[in-house]
């Protein structure tokens, strides 16, 4: 009833949520399947059914080596996961795990974690894998490798493992192994088979560095409660430090001064995540085929929207807070789009910056860079749908920046998609307005 109710007092979200179900055209049409192809498609639905749904629009072309990487990346975290894992067994299972995807046969059968399947069935994954270009397989190969790696260092850390994240530095070196890479894989993937500008992996993956790392952080905020009771934390020390002499006090005690402390620290966080946003939006504009903007665009706008919520919220210092499945309909249905996705980054930066209270010691530096984020939306996206004013500034300067041809690539896209989502536009509409006058008829005759 409860989602009713919030749906009926949101009318864009109800119109959003209908879209979704019935309405919105399928970028790519399902094929059919060899019996391991279709395993590994329950595996990922066992394991992450937000993922299945964006993985199942992709086009064709990465469709199945996105699915592997994923399913391949899961098997490794389930793995270090696993506590019940001796570390002489696990440190260097995580180190050789990139050597396995040279094996048709590898398995791991005792794995006591929720998604054990996945090492449990790793010989039809393998399979699966192995059908795919040799150029895919090396950068699969090649991350597995890293991160593996990365994890083992980790798990050897003893001060990380008694003490947490220490520094930023060390903070971003965490959400580089755990999602940084896997930015630097799809990037790969991307650009070799066509789909994003190459230029995205200049300047060491910078870009892709910040997509990764601006989930991970939005995670890492949101959790502080869950991770809590988990007995572990990755917020850096270096930032809640400056708030509280123990992390968990924020938790525990529930003063006035500890609460707002807390905020504030939430506060400083959001600020530190905001840093990556300027790349995030570039790195989206660079992104060409449609399925595959949609699938990098998807979890970033939740993101954004996620930040705005957690932002000067002291609940997220005692339970999980999320975004509501309205506001999640919303989001998918306007990430089709580079200047929907503007819209929305803009929207959540106003939001954050309203919340933003006087007294935080933040307030000027938050301030600041929410309003740098917003010039720098407002220079390439003026108003939606209109050109650029950085893509006429360059045309009459005379140069070709990088920048303009990204803008203009994408406006075609983004103007085919555009007409597509009017015509569904014109169906959802005619359904609310048989609704509206089937409803205002029975009033009418139950009245009369
Ligand atoms: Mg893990």
């Amino acid at each position: 009833m409860g989602k009713i109710t919030q749906l009926l007092t949101h009318p864009d979200e109800l119109k959003a949520v209908i879209q979704m179900l019935g309405f919105r055209k399928h970028l790519h049409q399902r094929e059919a399947q060899s019996p391991t192809l279709k395993r590994c498609y329950e595996l990922l639905n066992m394991t992450s059914r937000s993922f299945a749904a964006v993985i199942s629009e992709l086009h064709p072309e990465l469709k199945d080596a996105i699915m592997l990487f994923y399913l391949i990346l899961r098997a490794l975290d389930t793995a270090e996961d696993d506590m019940t894992i001796d570390p002489t067994i696990k440190v260097p299972l995580l180190r050789t795990f990139h050597d396995k995807l040279k094996t048709t046969d590898f398995a791991y059968l005792n794995s006591k974690d929720k998604d054990a399947v996945v090492l449990a069935e790793f010989p039809i994954i393998l399979a699966e894998y192995h059908k795919l270009k040799p150029e895919y397989q090396d950068i699969i190969k090649d991350i597995t490798d890293k991160m593996g790696n990365g994890m083992a260092d980790y798990i050897l850390d003893e001060k990380f493992n008694l003490e947490g994240v220490h520094t930023v530095k060390d903070y971003d070196l965490y959400c580089h192994y755990v999602a940084g890479l896997v930015g630097e894989g799809l990037t790969k993937l991307f650009v070799l088979a066509g789909f994003a500008n190459k230029d995205l992996m200049n300047d060491d993956f910078e870009k892709s560095e910040s997509m990764g790392l601006f989930l991970q952080k939005t995670n890492i905020i949101r959790d502080y409660n869950e991770d809590l009771e988990d007995g572990r934390s990755f917020w850096p020390k270096e930032i809640w430090s400056k708030y509280t002499s123990e992390l968990p006090t924020f938790y525990k005690d529930l003063s006035e001064k500890s609460q707002l402390d807390g905020t504030y620290c939430i506060n400083e966080l959001v600020y530190n995540a905001l840093g990556h946003v300027k790349d995030v939006l570039t790195y989206l504009l660079m992104v060409k085929d449609p399925s595959s903007f949609n699938f990098c665009a998807i979890p970033q706008v939740m993101a954004i929207a996620t930040l705005a919520l957690v932002f000067n919220n002291r609940d997220v210092l005692h339970k999980n807070i999320k975004i509501r499945k309205g506001t999640t309909c919303k989001l998918i249905l306007a990430s089709r789009t580079m200047p929907g996705v503007v819209q929305v980054f803009k929207q959540y930066i106003q939001i954050i910056n309203h919340k933003s209270p006087v007294e935080d010691p933040n307030y000027l530096k938050i301030g600041i860079r929410c309003g740098e984020i917003e010039q720098f939306i407002e220079k390439m996206y003026p108003t939606p749908g209109s050109i650029p004013k950085e893509a006429i500034r360059l045309k009459q300067s005379g140069k070709t920046d990088d920048i303009e041809q990204y803008i203009i690539a994408r406006k075609s896209v983004d103007e085919q998609v555009a007409k597509e989502i009017s015509a569904e536009e014109f169906n959802i509409n005619a359904v609310l307005l048989s609704i509206f006058l089937v409803i205002s008829g029975s009033i009418y005759y139950a009245l009369n």
